[in-house]
């Protein structure tokens, strides 16, 4: 301890912090039954509900960087990744759990950062948080977080449940948040509102969580998984799931109108594609349930909805463009080999 007050968190201490954090938490919903303060949270699942669980952790150095994204942007970052796994199960969020490995010499200001982005994204989405653990890290900063769903045991989305033919529906448009990234890394600040939208996309992404709920409790999509890595992968994700083939067709991915100005090297397309951490939703839809579905969809106009593709009996996936078949390009992912060095914060993890 140092004499004045702490300026770093090693000055202040794991109690400390603790209680800072627990200063600013708000009365908790009454489905959380035991709080923070004690060994363990109690939720009541609620009647005819399921549990439904996810993890994803942002780590400094592989997720962000500290010298670019501000704190209260990790903080909703480390959330909103979670928030969006649950809207891709159709689960709506009951809770939080957060643990935080902190490098001794993080300014306490930064602290408070983190839990401004993380807190005030809980609130707007009622998660609340119910938990965690602060550890010291002797190396880069760490916000691992849970996150605990709930939903109709059968309304639950999974990856598996496409046939082939099914359509294939996205959320809003693509590529924004990649677009950003390439704004951070050129250290180009964003020129109109359309690449202020990509920053902001890659900062502070959105989970498309009412939307994710309403298309499970409609009980109208055979499938679903979120976009943490690009359109492409996740089309092959849902394909994989169901052992089918999936096409795209090129020129009905919405493109972001940001994500070709803001990178005139990248093509839209690509970024679209292949870009990752959009975190919006696809979903696998029966041709007789089309109109049902997009009924419930246009429940969210602002967001908006468009069909990309299909579900195929025979394996592979495809990119059709003008008629003309290309193999569909890969996603991002970690521990792959080949994968470009020196820019390991570029996306995010993939779920297991
Ligand atoms: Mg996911």
């Amino acid at each position: 301890m140092t004499d004045g007050p702490a300026s770093t968190v090693g000055d202040a201490g794991e109690r400390a912090l603790i209680a800072r954090l627990s200063a600013r938490l708000a009365p908790p919903p009454p489905w959380v039954l035991v709080d923070v303060g004690d060994d363990a949270a109690v939720l009541d699942p609620g009647r005819g509900q399921v549990g439904v669980v996810t993890t994803d952790a942002l780590v400094e150095g592989v997720h962000f960087r500290r010298d670019w994204t501000a704190p209260d942007a990790i903080g909703h970052k480390a959330l909103a990744v979670n928030l969006s796994d649950l809207a891709a199960m159709g689960a709506a969020p009951r809770a939080a759990l957060l643990s935080l490995a902190l490098p001794a010499d993080l300014p306490l200001g930064e602290f408070d950062g983190l839990l401004d982005g993380f807190l005030a994204l809980a609130r707007e989405t009622g998660t609340p948080l119910v938990g965690g653990n602060i550890a010291r890290s002797p190396g880069p900063l760490v916000l691992d977080v849970t996150a605990l769903g709930a939903a109709t045991r059968r309304r639950v989305l999974r990856r598996a449940g496409g046939r082939p033919g099914d359509e294939l529906y996205v959320t809003g448009r693509l590529g924004a948040a990649a677009a950003g990234l390439r704004l951070r890394e050129a250290g180009r600040a964003p020129a109109g509102e359309a690449e202020r939208e990509c920053l902001d996309r890659y900062e502070r992404p959105m989970a498309r969580l009412r939307f994710g709920v309403a298309i499970g409790r409609s009980g109208t999509a055979a499938a679903a998984v979120d976009l943490s890595d690009g359109l492409a992968d996740a089309a092959r994700q849902l394909a994989a799931a169901g052992s089918l083939g999936v096409a795209l067709d090129a020129g009905r991915v919405p493109i972001h109108p940001g994500a070709a100005s803001a990178s005139p090297a990248d093509d839209g397309l690509q970024l679209a594609l292949a870009g990752g951490e959009d975190y919006e939703l696809l979903f696998a839809v029966r041709a007789r349930r089309r109109s049902r579905f997009l009924a419930a969809a246009r429940r969210f106009q602002t967001i908006g909805i468009t069909r990309v593709g299909r579900l195929l009996s025979e394996t592979g996936a495809w990119l059709e463009r003008d008629g003309v078949r290309e193999p569909l390009p890969e996603g991002f992912s970690h521990f792959e080999a080949g994968r470009p060095a020196g820019r390991p914060w570029t996306r995010n993890a993939s779920d297991i």
